[in-house]
């Protein structure tokens, strides 16, 4: 299946450390403790994002290799309380550095708690793909911790609010990594993105 075979590949501190921006990659962003590392994993069925956890890794970002031509990227998780100021600087240039510059980039996952959708820095996320013209797709993660009407009310909101607010910059979807709900859903919009 998709993106079986994931492996690390290296942790770049700086844009100019990152594999060579050739092919397809898709980057994970959202804010820590969202639910990206269990997402990331359960959609590969792999345990990748636990490497991006390693302390001296969590700063960076994270490229795990697809095949030749594809990667997932982690981005450094965003708004950690505990972490001081000047790191939290730092993320935000690189971030912005990466973001900004890197061709092969195709699309980003956004991973957002489903009951607190919609933070200022999801809506910097937002703003940011529909001023590049960058897909991205929203994965309202955790919907297990809310009954079915309740999530499936969240979603509704977030449908309606992403379309006033941005148009079509945005798709979204319930996920739960423990319940693997949404799995293919998320998959079939990496396999497009990805070219398979
Ligand atoms: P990250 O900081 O965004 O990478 O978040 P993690 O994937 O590490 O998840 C943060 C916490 O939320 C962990 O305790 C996870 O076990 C939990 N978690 C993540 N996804 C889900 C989910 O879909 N459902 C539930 N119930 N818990 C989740």
């Amino acid at each position: 299946g998709l993106c079986q075979q994931a492996s690390f590949v290296i942790s770049a501190a700086k844009v100019d450390q990152c594999p060579p921006d050739e092919g397809l990659e898709i980057a994970f962003a959202g804010r820590s403790n969202a639910g990206k590392s269990s997402a990331m994993n359960t959609l590969t069925h792999a345990n990748l994002a636990r490497t991006s956890k390693t302390p001296g890794r969590t700063q960076l970002l994270n490229f795990f290799r697809l095949d030749d031509q594809r990667r997932l990227v982690d981005l450094p998780g965003y708004g950690f309380a505990k972490v001081p100021i000047p790191l939290k600087q730092h993320w935000q240039r690189h971030l912005e550095a990466y973001l900004g510059s890197r061709e092969s980039l195709a699309g980003v996952f956004l991973m957002m708690d489903v009951r607190h959708p919609l933070t200022d820095f999801d809506r910097m996320m937002l703003d940011w793909a529909q001023a590049s013209e960058m897909p991205l797709h929203i994965l309202l993660t955790k919907a297990d911790k809310l009954a079915f009407g309740a999530a499936k009310n969240a979603l509704l909101k977030v449908q309606r609010e992403l379309h006033q607010q941005w148009g079509d910059t945005a798709s979204v979807q319930l996920f739960s990594a423990p319940k693997r709900q949404g799995i293919e859903e998320a998959q079939a919009v990496m396999a497009t993105w990805l070219g398979l």
